[in-house]
């Protein structure tokens, strides 16, 4: 298939957008792998897009966020 490498799209900032964490079928995180019970928020609740946010910055944005 030819032309198939993503071509960089001008006046996108990728620096502060993160691939977006989501939960396996197993209950495994797709971005550091580890339990979704492991995923402990700022809030106290269990989500892996506010676990990472939290490390990654509160400015942090996920891809489907944008
Ligand atoms: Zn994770």
């Amino acid at each position: 298939m030819a032309g198939s490498d993503d071509v960089p799209g001008k006046g996108i900032e990728y620096e502060m957008l993160h691939p977006a964490p989501d939960v396996t079928a197993l209950g495994y995180c797709t971005l550091c792998q580890q339990p979704e019970e492991d995923h402990i928020g700022p809030d106290g609740s269990v989500s892996v897009r506010e676990f990472h946010r939290s490390f990654l910055g509160s400015h942090t944005r996920f891809i489907d966020e944008a």
